[in-house]
């Protein structure tokens, strides 16, 4: 049953959809004792998770069931938010409807990063992932609430072809919708009626972990949680188009060491040796080759002391990332590990409540919530080989081919990890480049 369950998932190609994209059938062949489901939604304005909470808790919690049946778990726990009163309430019926005592709810407070990995380990289990390591090492699972949903649809043999997602701030209706994976970002907009004012960025994924986007000529992917419309000098923005050099140059000349971005990092307040502070006083010229720059692998890019803790508008966030980028590089590995981690006795009262962050992040304005405005299907998809962690799929289709909305197009190198990619609408293969397979529907 349990490599049955792994070959499904393989088969659908399910990845994570909260985050980078790690193929799930890797997860769900390592053994664990609890699977945790993130439902913590806790990117601010990025709603689609509570919403299929709320709607499609049978469905969600199937997954979960296969989860843990895959991972020989025997606890499952649904972590989501209080403030989301419709989707607990759900959810608690959905596992009463299970009656095996397996699956239980547990209530986060509305705090930015609930849905850390490592932050919800802590909480909801009380033990602390290891620097740089994952919550396998404590023995769980975690995994998001779209994924969960994904893996259920696997073991009925329903493939990855549809992305539900969030488009918000400065569009005529703001909405959440379910698109065809490979749906042009610019159709999406036009479908939530445009942007309202002709300058705006658009940032993929939420206010805090997003990036922006170079063009909206690009797809939405397995991995696309949300789209949001902003002006280009709104703040969310601009910290995320800095010219990294101005970073270093801010950092190196206005840095007070206060220490506040030590203070309420996420992963300091987890007893992890992450002292962003300390790190923003290396000359940047001879940065990456100090010792103590190797504590920035230790980094999530939470976001956190960017954009809410320093006084100073710099970025310890974007200092972090280009370290890790150069000593990841050059190969080089934490060995900081196997110390006893304690969290800090700090950690309960330097959480940053969801409803300050959204205010310090000038997004007050906008609608905390996005109505579901159904699907929209486009007649034409690009779909890339590469929406996940690994190496990119390999086309089993060629130019001219006819396709149905879910036959797979894409397949797993041998040998490799990488996830399988599958026909999102159908029709006909037109092109085959630049890693992405254009479909064009026929007759419409
Ligand atoms: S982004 Fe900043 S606050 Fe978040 S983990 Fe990294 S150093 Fe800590
Ligand atoms: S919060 Fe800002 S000013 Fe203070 S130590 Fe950190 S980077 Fe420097």
């Amino acid at each position: 049953m349990e490599k049955l369950t792994v070959d499904a998932i393989r088969a659908a190609g399910v990845v994570g959809a909260g985050g980078a994209g790690l193929p799930v059938h890797v997860k769900a062949d390592a053994a664990a004792s609890t699977v945790l489901v993130n439902g913590a939604s806790c990117e601010p304005l990025l709603t689609s998770d509570p919403y299929l909470m709320e709607t499609q808790a049978d469905t969600l919690l199937r997954g979960l069931r296969a989860m843990m049946d895959a991972t020989g778990a025997n606890r499952g726990v649904v972590c989501l938010k209080g403030k989301h009163a419709a989707a607990m309430g759900s959810v608690r019926e959905a596992a009463a409807r299970l009656g095996d005592g397996l699956v239980d709810v547990f209530e986060l407070g509305d705090f930015y990063p609930a849905g850390d990995e490592q932050v919800l380990v802590y909480d909801v289990l009380g033990g602390i992932v290891p620097e740089r390591g994952i919550p396998l090492q404590i023995g769980a699972v975690v995994s998001n609430v779209e994924t969960l949903c994904n893996v259920a649809h696997a073991l009925e043999g329903r493939p990855v072809t549809h992305r539900y997602l969030t488009v918000c701030c400065e569009v005529a209706r703001p909405m959440m919708l379910r698109v065809p994976v490979g749906t042009r970002v610019a159709e999406v907009l036009d479908f939530a009626g445009g942007p309202t004012r002709p300058d705006c960025v658009v940032v993929d994924g939420g206010p805090m972990m997003g990036r922006v986007l170079s063009d909206t000529d690009q797809p939405v992917t397995k991995t696309t949680s949300g789209l949001l419309v902003l002006p280009p000098h709104h703040p969310v923005v601009a910290r995320k188009i800095m010219d990294p050099r101005s970073v270093w140059r801010l950092t190196s000349t206005v840095c007070c060491q206060c220490s506040h971005c030590t203070d309420l990092c996420p992963r300091y307040l987890l007893g992890h040796s992450l002292h962003p502070h300390r790190l923003m006083r290396l000359p940047p010229d001879e940065a990456a080759a100090s010792p103590l720059a190797r504590e920035a692998l230790l980094c999530s890019e939470c976001g956190v002391c960017e954009k809410y803790a320093c006084p100073m508008g710099l970025s310890p966030r974007e200092v972090n990332a280009q370290l890790k980028r150069q000593l990841m590089a050059g190969g080089a590995k934490w060995e900081g590990g196997g110390r006893q981690l304690a969290a800090s006795s700090f950690r309960s009262i330097r959480r940053i409540p969801t409803s300050r962050l959204v205010q310090r992040l000038g997004l007050g304005g906008y609608a905390e919530h996005s109505p579901f405005a159904g699907d929209y299907t486009p007649r034409k998809v690009r779909i890339p080989l590469r929406q996940h962690i690994g190496a990119p799929a390999v086309p089993v289709v060629r130019v001219g081919s006819d396709v149905r909305a879910g036959d797979l197009i894409g397949e797993i190198p041998e040998g490799a990890m990488g996830a399988r990619v599958h026909a999102s609408i159908s029709g006909g293969v037109t092109a085959i480049e630049n890693g992405m397979i254009t479909i064009v529907a026929r007759g419409r």
